[in-house]
């Protein structure tokens, strides 16, 4: 056992903090809270070293000891450390001093963030000797499980709202797994794999294994922080939807202030939701303590959780630094992705253009300062999202094979 710094499970509501055995317990039987994995730090700080990190492989597991697994990773070995670009272009457009990109559009194997999660999660499966695997989804964890499983020799059964754009189902089912379409959306899909789950000794990798899965999303921050030099940024700005990949990174940011690796940058964090699905983002501009459930109706499907799991977290946390949380139009939405595109050479899905959006108007309106620091977490490729983009873009020049017709494209016509 090379790595045994978890201790045990505990409920994360701080009054509560009944404990549990690392076990695929994820809800609190007391108060019904969720449960956060318990680390022994004292240990970790004992034995981890930005050296050891250095030395390591560039993929998620350079950072093992902040993970939970009691075993060797088996699952993911080559995720993670994706690229961290300087956005000087887009910096100029909009009007800031230093802006970065965490390019997760880039992610091995199935080009989003998800990928990190289920690396976790399904390590952790194979570890508790789950040999079916399932997850509830909007599109990307259901192309990351998929192709995950798979390759991990796990059967899969995955859930996905029956509306989902085309190339996410088929970048689902070229694995193999399973997949059911539910006539529904995601809270739906959601509560049926709940009672699914009664009734099957299945690992489903955002319910019964939540609380390893929501892990995986630390090392997004963990990366950041590496490839800026051992450094936090003043901001971050996160699309939302559970809400757990921003609370995440915060809590990255603060193990390694805690284990001595960064010296702390009061780093603020924002959230990033389309307006029409954007349970979140309107508790936190209303000074609401909680959120109410929306019915989604947008084109960031991967987004659309009406009813989000971490949505009181992510609440808490942003009131707790005084942060802000904002939404963007569908229109907005797509500019954004073509704006991303046209400066830096990147081509998200419509997840980015809601974190690129939000972040444009929350510059504009002096929420994120334009002499601060910036990293903006993309976390999905635009391949998988071409629908909203067919009649939304400059359409190629069509012409008949000869230098005559170039030309007159040219403008050079005689
Ligand atoms: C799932 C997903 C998110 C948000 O994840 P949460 O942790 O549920 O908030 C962001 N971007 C993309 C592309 C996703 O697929
Ligand atoms: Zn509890």
């Amino acid at each position: 056992m090379s790595n045994s710094y978890v201790v045990n499970l505990r409920c994360a509501d701080k009054s509560c903090g009944k404990e549990y055995e690392k076990k695929a317990n994820y809800v609190c039987e007391d108060c019904f809270g969720p449960l956060e994995v318990n680390y022994d730090y004292q240990e970790i700080k004992k034995n981890l070293t930005i050296e050891k990190i250095i030395s390591r492989e560039k993929n998620l597991w350079r950072y093992k000891e902040l993970l939970p697994l009691d075993s060797e990773p088996t699952v993911g070995l080559n995720s993670g450390f994706t690229p961290l670009i300087q956005a000087d272009n887009l910096a100029k457009k909009l009007g800031v001093d230093e802006l970065y990109i965490k390019n997760d559009g880039v992610s091995f194997p199935t080009l989003s963030f998800k990928d990190r999660v289920v690396s976790v999660a399904l390590s952790k499966a194979k570890e508790l000797g789950y040999e079916t695997v399932g997850c509830a989804s909007t599109g990307n964890l259901a192309n990351s499980v998929g192709a995950n499983a798979t390759a991990a020799n796990l059967k899969s059964f995955i859930f996905i709202p029956s509306d989902l754009e085309e190339s996410k189902i088929i970048g689902t089912s070229i694995y193999g797994s399973e997949v059911i379409a539910v006539k529904g959306a995601y809270d739906d899909v959601n509560r049926l794999c709940t009672e699914v789950l009664g009734s099957n000794n299945w690992g489903f990798v955002n319910i019964n294994l939540r609380t390893y899965y929501a892990e995986g999303s630390k090392t997004v921050g963990y990366e950041i922080i590496e490839q800026l030099g051992w450094k936090a940024p003043k901001n971050i700005v996160v699309c939302m939807a559970s809400g757990s990949l921003l609370t995440k990174i915060y809590k990255s940011i603060k193990e390694f202030e805690d284990l001595g690796f960064i010296v702390p940058n009061e780093t603020k964090i924002f959230g990033a939701q389309a307006s029409g699905c954007s349970p979140i983002s309107t508790a936190v501009k209303n000074n609401w303590p909680i959120f109410k459930p929306v019915k989604p109706n947008t084109i960031a499907k991967s987004l659309a959780i009406g009813n989000p799991a971490d949505g009181i977290n992510a609440i808490n946390l942003l009131n707790s630094i005084n942060s802000y949380s904002e939404d963007v139009s569908d229109e907005e939405i797509v500019e954004a992705m073509k704006l991303l595109a046209e400066t830096e050479g990147i081509f998200t899905e419509t997840a980015g253009g809601v974190t690129l959006a939000c972040a444009k108007k929350m510059i504009e309106s002096g929420k994120l300062p334009r002499n601060e620091s910036i990293v903006l977490v993309i976390t999905g490729n635009g391949l998988k999202t071409q629908d909203p983009l067919v009649n939304n873009i400059t359409k190629p020049y069509i012409i008949e094979p000869n230098i005559e017709d170039f030309n007159k494209v040219l403008g050079k016509e005689k």
